[in-house]
This record gives C-alpha cells, sequence and structure tokens, in this order.
C-alpha cells in the first residue's frame, strides 16, 4: 500500500521560471528549510495557497526584511469548494459515478482552487513588511550582480512590474511525476492512467487528472495492457492522486478514516478470496465443540408410545 501522502506518485511541482536561479537561492514550501537564515533578507513567495502563507509567515516571524507573494490571479480564492463536496455520498459512492461525473466535480474543485485558511493569511498579513500581488504571474527572474559585491539579487518579472528579492520560496504545490520516484519504475509505465482511457471536454482538459492513475475497486493499481505486468494489482494507492477515482477518501479530513475503512475491508476481501482453499480447509478441520454431551440426558425408555 503506497500511504506516500499529498506527492505521492510524484513530488513538487516546480515552475519553469525556476530553471537558472540558484540552488542555494530558492527552495520549494516542502523542503526543509532553516527558516532563520532568512532574517533580514527580501523574500519572494510564489502562490497563495495554504503552503504560502506558512511559508511567508514562517519566513516574517523569523525576521525577513521583506516578503512579497506573487499570485497569478487577479484575487485570492475565498470559497472552499471542496467542503460542499463532502457528503457520504462523496465518501462511499464516488468510485461508482460514471467518469464525465467524477472528472467534472474534481476539476471543477481543482479549477476553483482552495482557498488558505484566514488564520494563516491573517498570521501573514499583520506584518507591515507583507505584500500581496494579485494578478502578478513570475514572467521570468534574473539573477542581477549586487551593487556592493555581496549578495546577487533575483529580479522577478511580472506584468505589473518588477521586484529584487534574495530567496525565492515556491509554494506551488504537488504534481503526479514518476520520474521523482525512481522506487517505482519497475511497474510505473504499465500503471493505467486516466488519459489512457478518458477524453475530457477540451475545456475541462485538467493534466493532474490526466495523469491520476485509473484506479480499481480496492485502490489498486490496473494494468494499461492487460497480461503486461502481472502482480500491478496487488499494488493500492492509497494516497492523494487517488482523489479522481475517489473523491478525496485517500487524504484530508473528514474523509480519510472511511477511506482507510474501505481500503482494509477491501483487503481483507481480496486475501479472503485468494486464501479460500486454506479456509475451506479450516472450516473443515475446525473441531472445537460447543456441546459437551453432558448439557442434557436421553430421554427416558418408554417416554414416547410405541408405533403399533
Ligand atoms: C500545506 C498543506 C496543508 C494541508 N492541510 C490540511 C488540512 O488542513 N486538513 C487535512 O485534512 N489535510 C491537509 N493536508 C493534506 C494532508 O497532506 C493529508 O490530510 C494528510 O497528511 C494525509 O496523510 P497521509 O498519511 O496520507 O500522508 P502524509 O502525512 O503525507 O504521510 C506520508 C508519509 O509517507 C512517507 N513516504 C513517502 N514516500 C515514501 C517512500 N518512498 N518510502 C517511505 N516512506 C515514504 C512520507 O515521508 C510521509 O511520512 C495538507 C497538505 C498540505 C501539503
Amino acid at each position: 500500500m503506497l500511504a506516500t501522502g499529498r506527492d505521492g506518485l510524484g513530488g513538487p511541482a516546480i515552475p519553469a521560471f525556476v530553471k537558472g536561479v540558484p540552488r542555494s537561492r530558492w527552495a520549494h514550501s516542502s523542503d526543509a528549510l532553516d527558516y532563520t537564515r532568512l532574517r533580514g533578507q527580501r523574500v519572494a513567495i510564489v502562490g497563495a495557497g495554504s503552503s504560502a502563507m506558512d511559508s511567508a509567515a514562517t519566513a516574517l516571524e523569523c525576521g525577513a526584511a521583506s516578503v512579497d507573494l506573487f499570485v497569478r490571479r487577479a484575487d485570492i480564492p475565498r470559497i472552499n469548494k471542496s467542503k460542499a463536496s463532502g457528503v457520504p455520498g462523496l465518501t462511499h459512492g464516488h468510485h461508482d459515478l460514471p467518469d464525465a461525473w467524477k472528472w467534472r466535480i474534481r476539476h471543477y474543485i481543482n479549477a476553483q482552487q482552495v482557498p488558505p485558511p484566514r488564520g494563516s493569511t491573517q498570521r501573514v498579513s499583520r506584518h507591515p513588511n507583507a505584500h500581496f500581488h494579485t494578478g502578478a504571474p513570475i514572467e521570468r527572474i534574473e539573477t542581477r550582480p549586487a551593487a556592493d559585491g555581496t549578495l546577487d539579487s533575483l529580479r522577478i518579472h511580472t506584468p505589473r512590474g518588477t521586484l529584487d528579492a534574495d530567496f525565492l520560496i515556491v509554494s506551488t504545490g504537488f504534481v503526479i511525476d514518476w520520474t521523482q520516484r525512481p522506487a517505482f519504475a519497475a511497474f510505473a509505465p504499465h500503471v493505467r492512467l486516466w488519459q489512457d482511457r478518458f477524453r475530457p471536454d477540451p475545456a475541462d482538459a485538467d493534466a493532474e487528472l490526466a495523469a491520476s492513475p485509473d484506479l480499481g475497486p480496492v485502490f489498486e493499481f490496473q494494468e494499461k495492457t492487460p497480461g503486461a505486468c502481472p502482480g500491478l494489482d496487488r499494488i493500492h494507492a492509497f494516497c492523494y492522486p487517488a482523489a479522481l477515482s475517489f473523491g478525496t477518501i485517500s487524504g484530508d479530513i473528514p474523509a480519510i478514516s472511511d477511506g482507510a475503512r474501505r481500503l482494509a475491508t477491501g483487503i481483507a476481501s481480496l486475501f479472503y478470496r485468494e486464501d479460500v482453499e486454506h479456509h475451506w480447509q479450516v472450516l473443515q478441520d475446525y473441531a472445537e465443540p460447543e456441546l459437551q454431551g453432558d448439557e442434557w440426558t436421553p430421554a427416558a425408555p418408554g417416554r414416547l408410545t410405541q408405533r403399533e
């Protein structure tokens, strides 16, 4: 069972504009980072989700000189649509929905995006040196030599203008990307993905959903080509990329416990079917008496009238 989390079949999503920025000058929000090293530095954050707010607030609390958040959208999403989807029907029935409905629901939630928590956002905004730039997608980043020969600047270009920073934190989430999971290389090419058998309306194209594994009823991988990778269905993906097949029951409150129960009972059922001859033998060999034979005495002779 791959209970490998939000980035369970991949890793951090790294935007193309980071290419060329020295590795010592940027981090992904999921990287281990000693934020105290950002004291006195000008920090730029990419994104406005939960991770972005956590990164920004931590940098500010560790003494960053300034924190600028770059947000592509004209506004930060305010409504968490996924909360409205969390009904018992989704928990127990998403997997049984027609494909088109599964896609429509997951794509809508993806496109609407989940807002950061209000408390996390205020943890950032209460600092006077925090700056939110909406409608400011980063187009490119230029490394510029510092005038005093100390630290180079990262010049950030957006359609709304430029800004110089010392350190960049990309809080850009995660992608399904098997190349970031070399341990899975032996079976990865055989996993059937949604893009292998489902074509959404072009207006609903969604790279994350297209790359999602097309899972069987117990979260098991299925073969792209039947017979090409025997045993693949013994690997169960109980991680976030299961969301298109199952809804969010393999990560996130409130339904992860229901998902775990579904997985556990499903595995018990599969084991039972696989071991049924053993269980049949156990059944036949079973010999523990419930009665010892001393719980009653036979009726006295003559109790019954003899048949004529
Ligand atoms: C910024 C952020 C905010 C979130 N906020 C919420 C929230 O408010 N509420 C909520 O319900 N959920 C939230 N989530 C989702 C959260 O990730 C899940 O709810 C929860 O952590 C899922 O638990 P898990 O055990 O499936 O995965 P994880 O907690 O991610 O655990 C996966 C584990 O697998 C390990 N692992 C991965 N690959 C391997 C490997 N190859 N070998 C060995 N070990 C490996 C990892 O090290 C990790 O310990 C948030 C996620 C993020 C990123």
